[in-house]
């Protein structure tokens, strides 16, 4: 087969077993005569997909019943604004830690709404770590506190998640699902699926429905939570093949042993990564501290601009696709997300160790 090792940050790889499940009934889907994306959303065969969907999503991440499980669309992107609509008003404050880019865009769509307020950030050291020094257990006022669980441009990731007395929100676009969780410990989680969960187009949304029950009433329909979760999801027409598409992923993570396992595999590949980094004399240099490094997103950098050019090219040679760096930080970024095979690790660890004999020599 023809298939490259995809190491792109998003959207991203996606299990080659997942396409063939897919491409086998994409003419006619379980005897309906049609494709899944021709099917009506309000018929009994697409009912069955959107459930099964939610229900595994359940089942998987151990989602208790007081929590709701929600597909909407608009992306990650959307999450920022719709947070603080729903959550944020004249009497609170929404309260963040930036930890990355995506933190501090979060944060700007908030701050057209209320007030808001940065307990912690690692601006000042381009982000090589995720904040250590803040109190989030007496905030005053709290709609909520919004942290991003996994920074998937500087590739630095949460091992532990703060304690604290407000409702805790994390965006988990890029390491949901890569680890065991305990739900409980936040309030919102949310998505978008082109990294872990699928093909972009459908944006995950775990909710406390205590939660759902303080939201703000005057929010735009399509905006408010409480119209996702009354609707099941299904006030407009959802993003159904996409949502499909997620299905049969949560499928796949389920015969691969579910999360445990899948955790299991991803710190291994990550290890595999950081002990090629950390075994070159200081050629690959990582972005991030090592105490936070990320197990999904590998940044590193090379001694110049003209060897992480040659770098990424001679990868690409040897199908070895989408090592480069976001601007931000320079370098090199391998995104291993659940996909991702120990395998494709192994080449590169290989390819990189080559890449700096080849050099040096
Ligand atoms: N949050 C994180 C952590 C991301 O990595 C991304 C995209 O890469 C986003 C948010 C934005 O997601 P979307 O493109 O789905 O709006």
């Amino acid at each position: 087969m023809d298939r490259v090792y995809n190491f792109n940050a998003g959207p991203a790889a996606i299990p080659v077993e997942v396409l063939q499940k897919a491409q086998g009934e994409l003419l006619n889907f379980n005897h309906t005569g049609m494709s899944v994306m021709e099917l009506s959303h309000r018929s009994q065969a697409y009912d069955e997909v959107h459930n099964n969907a939610k229900s595994l999503l359940k089942e998987l991440l151990n989602i208790p019943d007081s929590y709701d499980v929600l597909f909407l669309q608009g992306g990650a992107s959307l999450q920022f604004a719709m947070i603080p609509m729903n959550f944020l008003n004249n009497e609170n404050i929404a309260y963040y830690i930036l930890s990355g880019a995506w933190s501090e865009k979060a944060l700007s769509e908030a701050k057209k709404f209320g007030e808001t307020n940065v307990l912690a950030s690692s601006k000042e050291s381009n982000y090589t770590h995720i904040p250590k020094q803040f109190e989030a257990n007496s905030l005053q006022n709290a709609a909520y506190l919004h942290i991003t669980s996994n920074n998937t441009i500087f590739g630095t990731q949460w091992h532990e998640f703060p304690s604290t007395n407000a409702p805790l929100i994390a965006d988990m676009s890029s390491d949901i699902l890569s680890r065991e969780l305990n739900i409980e410990q936040f309030d919102l989680i949310y998505a978008g699926a082109q990294k872990n969960l699928g093909p972009s187009g459908v944006t995950v949304v775990i909710i406390k429905k205590d939660l759902i029950e303080k939201a703000n009433k005057n929010v735009p329909t399509i905006l408010s939570y409480q119209t996702h979760a009354s609707k099941n999801s299904l006030y407009n027409t959802p993003p159904t093949f996409a949502i499909y598409m997620l299905s049969l992923v949560l499928e796949w993570v389920k015969e691969q042993g579910g999360v445990a396992e899948i955790e299991r595999r991803n710190k291994q590949k990550a290890q595999i990564l950081y002990n090629a980094i950390d075994e070159s004399d200081g050629f690959y240099k990582g972005h991030a501290e090592k105490e936070s490094r990320s197990f999904m997103n590998v940044t590193f950098t090379l001694p110049s601009d003209e060897l992480t050019k040659a770098f990424v090219q001679e990868a690409k040679e040897n199908r070895l696709i989408g090592l480069s760096g976001h601007r931000s930080v320079g370098g090199c970024r391998a995104s291993i997300y659940n996909a991702v095979t120990i395998e494709a690790c192994e080449k590169l660890a290989q390819f990189m160790k080559e890449f700096r004999k080849n050099i040096k020599s």
